[in-house]
């Protein structure tokens, strides 16, 4: 097999497999070297499986609620291993579907670890053991993604004290989960095994859970979990951790000068993932590497050595897929000599809790302090007839509009099908929508996105089916 290719992709996940295809498209000889499993993080542990596990526990609720809507299910059950077959069903498919894709576009897939040797060299240690070169002429791009931060102290056994990775493949339901962290991926999975029973406790060291995100938007997640008898303990630290010889474990938990000691089956640390830039080779040749660990890159995706990109978590926030994949995509335009730059607007971001929440742009906070006369518009679904007829009134849509420009600068939403509703919010704020651009565009009825129309409408005072405030 020729190792002299034009392009190289390290790193298989959504921002790599993304930019070879793409590569090959563009007609450039591209190989792709993984050394775990195409799909990355995304597919085979983060994204993809956690939803799947996400979308189950809401079944499993509303299942359990039906009978006040007149439709008796009797003796619903949790199978946590056909539950996992399932699962694992899902990721073997997209994981594969990613393998073909790659080879039938024509990249050159290469199995094992790749380390920078040079600055257009990768060598690769395939899963063999033995050693091989590839050379770019054109380019190498790192999508080596991130990797779960530890705690010290609660470093990961498998067993007692999980991180995500083990937490989207249980095959028990704990009876009590602790949760070391209020962010999004803790509060995701932690939510998911409250859903199927499990008693939930989060400890989150800052004053607040899902830092940056709309505050309203979190009191309804918040609400929710508390609801369901989950407990939250804010500006909390997990200090120690001692295992109890039959399985479980005591941690102790410090917070306003107290330490209370609970007990728990299972401790799921997720305070966060760190860029993978250590080992590659990075530094060796001349690549910057930033003191959090991330390869900084201007908006073509390239790296200060002339001929090296980054895409992806390893290159920065927001740590998310679609960010990823839109940065594959810029790198592979930008080495075919086409046009490509990082010029979006926003990010959309998600939290798939119950109820979700999706965002875009910017708080009402943080529009007034860029010094804009801001206002927000809020629509509840509680009064919107699609809402009740599914049985999901938890939540609103809120949209913020600068009132000087008509501009909408951010949207918020939390609710049912807010990751669905959210890529509308995108477009209006990439489109540079006003207000009244949304609100006067017909939402069909009855619709959840009928709550976006009146929200902008309520941002300019128009609103039909809410008070205008
Ligand atoms: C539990 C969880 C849930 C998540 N849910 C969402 C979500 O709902 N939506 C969302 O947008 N994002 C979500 N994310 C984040 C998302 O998974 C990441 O942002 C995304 O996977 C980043 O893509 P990437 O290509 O940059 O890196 P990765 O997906 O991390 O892929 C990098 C790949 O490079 C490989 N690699 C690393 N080093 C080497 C090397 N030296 N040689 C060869 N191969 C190497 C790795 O094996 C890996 O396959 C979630 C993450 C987690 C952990």
């Amino acid at each position: 097999m020729s190792d002299q290719f034009e392009a190289i992709v390290l790193g298989g996940g959504p921002g790599g497999y993304v930019c070879a295809i793409r590569l090959a498209q563009l007609g450039i000889k591209t190989a792709c070297i993984e050394e775990e499993e195409y799909g990355g993080v995304c597919l085979n542990w983060g994204c993809i499986p956690s939803k799947a596990l996400i979308a189950n526990a809401h079944f499993y609720e509303k299942a359990q609620r039906m009978a006040a809507h007149g439709i008796e299910i009797g003796g619903v059950k949790v199978d946590p291993p056909k539950m996992q077959e399932w699962k694992d069903g899902i990721v073997k498919k997209l994981t594969s579907g990613v393998r073909s894709l790659l080879k039938s576009g024509g990249t050159t897939i290469i199995e094992g670890r790749g380390k920078l040797v040079a600055k257009n060299t990768i060598e690769v240690t395939e899963k063999s053991g033995g050693k091989r070169r590839v050379t770019a002429s054109k380019a190498i791009v790192i999508a080596t993604g991130s990797a779960t931060i530890q705690v010290p102290g609660f470093e990961f056994d498998g067993q007692t004290v999980i991180g995500a990775r083990e937490a989207v493949s249980l095959r028990k339901i704990p009876g009590h989960l602790l949760v070391v962290g209020g962010g999004v991926i803790g509060l995701e999975l932690g939510m998911v095994y409250q859903a199927f029973g499990a008693k939930l406790t989060v400890v989150e060291l800052t004053s607040g859970l899902l830092p940056g995100i709309d505050t309203d938007c979190v009191k309804v997640v918040e609400k929710n979990i508390t609801k369901h008898g989950g407990q939250i303990l804010k500006s909390a630290r997990a200090e120690s951790i001692e295992k109890k010889p039959g399985g479980g474990a005591k941690v102790s938990v410090s917070s306003g000068g107290k330490t209370e000691v609970i007990e728990c089956d299972q401790v799921l640390v997720a305070v966060g993932m760190k860029p993978r830039s250590r080992g590659i080779g990075l530094e060796d040749v001349g690549v910057n590497v930033d003191a959090r660990g991330f390869v900084p890159t201007n908006e073509r995706c390239e790296t200060n050595v002339p001929g090296i990109y980054a895409i992806g978590d390893v290159s920065g926030t927001p740590m998310l897929a679609h960010k990823a994949s839109k940065e594959g995509e810029v790198a592979a335009e930008v080495i075919a000599g086409h046009h490509g730059a990082k010029d979006w607007v926003t990010v959309p971001g998600i939290v798939f809790t119950d109820p979700e929440i999706a965002t875009v742009g910017l708080t009402l906070d943080q529009a007034k302090e860029r010094g804009l006369n801001a206002k927000a518009g809020r629509f509840p679904f509680s009064v919107l007839g699609r809402a009740m007829s599914i049985a999901e009134t938890d939540g609103f849509v809120k949209v913020v509009t600068d009132t000087d420009s008509g501009r909408v600068v951010g949207i918020h939403i939390v609710g049912p099908s807010a990751s669905d509703l959210i890529s509308e919010a995108a477009l209006a704020l990439e489109m540079v929508a006003t207000a009244e651009d949304i609100a006067m565009t017909i939402h069909p009825h009855p619709t959840l996105g009928e709550a976006l129309m009146e929200a902008a409408a309520a941002s300019i005072g128009q609103a039909i089916h809410v008070a205008n405030r």
